[in-house]
């Protein structure tokens, strides 16, 4: 059986390393958070003091942390995985970051005598609980192979697309695109509201016709509307609209140093930047809703009946 060190368990980790567990890995969990911590704690996780002493005993270590800066410290830091890891250990990073940081710490691994891939993913919350996650994994195709037992436990579809930071460059494509489709379908829902339309049966349609996504599919925006996603539960607890922007900007520097136009994908970046200074940056990106139409409006006249309703 191999042993996991999982770093940063946060809306993610957490359900990522329930089903590490529940697949039979012994997963040494660490997060700064100690709240955190007590969570994956009391789903079998085993608790570290630190992430060096997580990867010290670790056959693969695991990190999800918010930003290319946390993940390049945790890894080059003092005491970092990199060094802490045992030699031969596989490295991989889940978290959502620019592909010039993981070919960066790729290559320091690689010189320290450790194997590193990048290994982000696609589902959300909802998706990270049920263990269907998407999984765009960069770097050799041996230790992709000896990933996938890992990958497996927390995903449902992995596509191994190419060398080191192709995962990265992968998911950022994939984000602009949700971030895009998201801002649309909230815009869509809000025109149909303010004539008249009731939004279930606008999204009905909608799903069912060209104009169908993701968002009304598995991820909607309108609160009431669909169970188990953060818009029915007040926008909390799914992926952050600030951390949407830092994907939106990442894929708008990517554009710009491989001088591609990118017009939709800067435009909803500026919108995520507007919400998240709006006073939305923690809620869930499928707030952006909010920049559209002002639901304490729609439900003030539409009351909700037997509890959440946004
Ligand atoms: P989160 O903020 O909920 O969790 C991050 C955790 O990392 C926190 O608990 C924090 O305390 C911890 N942390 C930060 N620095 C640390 C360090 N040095 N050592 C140990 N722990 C540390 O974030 P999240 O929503 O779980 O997202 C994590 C990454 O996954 C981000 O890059 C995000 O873009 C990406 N992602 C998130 C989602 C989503 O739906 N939430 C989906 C796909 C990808």
């Amino acid at each position: 059986m191999k042993t996991v060190a999982f770093i940063g368990l946060g809306n993610m980790g957490i359900p990522m390393t329930r089903n590490l567990v529940e697949a039979g890995f012994e997963v040494i969990g660490y997060d700064l958070s100690a709240a955190a911590l007590e969570t994956a704690v009391g789903h079998g996780v085993k608790r570290a003091v630190s992430a060096a002493e997580a990867a010290a005993a670790a056959d693969v270590v695991i990190s999800m942390l918010p930003t290319g800066e946390h993940v390049r410290n945790a890894y080059l830091g003092p005491s970092g995985l990199i060094e802490t890891s045992r030699p031969g250990t596989l490295l991989m990073d889940s978290s959502t970051i620019s592909s010039t940081v993981t070919v960066e710490l790729a290559a320091a691994a690689r010189a320290a005598g450790r194997r590193m891939i990048d290994a982000p993913v696609s589902g959300g919350t909802p998706r990270a609980r049920s263990g269907t996650l998407t999984f765009m994994v960069g770097g050799d195709a041996s230790d992709v192979d000896d990933a996938q037992p890992l990958l497996e436990a927390m995903g449902q579809r992995i596509f191994h697309v190419g060398v080191s930071g192709a995962g990265h460059t992968t998911k950022l494509c994939n984000n602009v695109l949700s971030g895009i489709c998201m801002a649309g379908t909230a815009e869509a829902l809000a025109l149909g509201v303010a004539n008249g339309l009731d939004p279930a049966i606008l999204s009905e349609v909608m799903r069912n016709s060209s104009g169908s996504n993701y968002a009304l599919e598995r991820y909607h925006p309108f609160p009431g509307l669909m169970d188990g996603v953060p818009s029915a539960n007040n926008f909390a607890g799914g992926f952050r609209s600030d951390f949407q922007l830092k994907d939106m900007r990442l894929a708008k520097e990517l554009a710009n140093s491989s001088r591609v136009f990118s017009a939709m994908g800067n435009l909803a970046c500026e919108l995520f930047a507007l919400h998240c200074s709006n006073g939305h940056a923690a809620e869930d990106y499928s707030s952006i809703i909010k920049l559209a139409m002002d639901l304490d409006q729609y439900f003030a006249g539409h009351p909700v009946s037997g509890g959440e309703s946004k």
